[in-house]
């Protein structure tokens, strides 16, 4: 089986970037893991999630160097990687680069992968972002680091949202629409659904939102893929693949099965 990569269409035109969105197709792991794990932290068989790796990297074309990756927490740290040789940049949940043939990876099932391109400047992130990283607002806070630290504007900045779970499947308690509408208000409001006295979340949606929030222009914001949950033999979805309850837990899903995403500037 091919694996699958989903690119940004309107990101085709900026010569030198490389980015995209795999799901779990093609790859060599097996049983829950099955096929394209590229983590290490979920109890894959290393070797296989290697190879794995390996795969990924043939097929975009990384022949020499790393796709770097995060110890990702749910939490909103985020850490420039100016190192090529590095295999993880630590406990974060983004991350950024202005470094050439410096390429960033984040992992999800369920959660939103978020790349940032800022084409001018030529710099790239990668943000991991669920319901714990929205109401931490990482997304805009990623946004700020790349006014703050290296002078882009917000109307500089394009985004791309990759496959995650939608309102359609992610149902979820008061622990998760209180802290979420406490903090963001109506945009909170208008990604809550309720139907049939239940409560669902649009993630994706919810964090686009975050970024206008932030000042990036609507019509820079990309979403790409479906929802995870709705496609089994596309993408790895915690809340599908695991008997979780519904009311979150101390533990957040998200790092148990993987799909990944990477750009950077070659
Ligand atoms: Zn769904």
């Amino acid at each position: 089986m091919e694996i699958s990569w989903l690119k940004v269409p309107q990101w085709e035109r900026y010569d030198g970037l490389l980015h995209g969105f795999m799901g779990r197709r093609g790859g060599n792991s097996v049983g829950p893991f099955a096929g394209l794990n590229v983590s290490y932290r979920v109890g894959d068989d290393n070797q296989v999630v290697s190879q794995n790796v390996c795969d990924v990297k043939h097929l975009v074309g990384i022949h020499d160097g790393k796709i770097v990756t995060m110890k990702q927490v749910h939490g909103d740290q985020i850490v420039e990687v100016k190192d090529k040789t590095l295999k993880e940049a630590g406990e974060a949940d983004g991350m950024v680069t202005a470094g050439t043939g410096i390429h960033l990876g984040v992992l999800t099932a369920d959660c939103v992968p978020i790349l940032i391109v800022a084409p001018m400047h030529k710099m790239v992130a990668a943000v991991h972002a669920g319901w714990r990283g929205a109401l931490m607002g990482i997304a805009a806070k990623m946004v700020r680091r790349f006014n703050n630290d290296y002078g882009v504007a917000p109307e500089e900045i394009e985004a791309a949202l990759g496959p995650s779970i939608g309102a359609c499947c992610y149902e979820v308690k008061e622990d998760v629409t209180g802290p979420l509408r406490e903090k963001w208000g109506k945009i909170a409001d208008a990604n809550i659904q309720m139907r049939g006295g239940k409560s669902f979340v649009e993630l994706r949606q919810l964090n686009r939102a975050i970024l206008e929030s932030a000042g990036v222009p609507s019509k820079q914001l990309f979403e790409i893929g479906p929802c995870t949950s709705c496609a089994p033999d596309e993408f790895f979805s915690y809340r599908r693949e695991s008997s979780f309850p519904i009311a979150a837990k101390k533990k957040k899903p998200g790092d148990r099965s993987a799909s990944s995403a990477g750009s950077h500037r070659r």
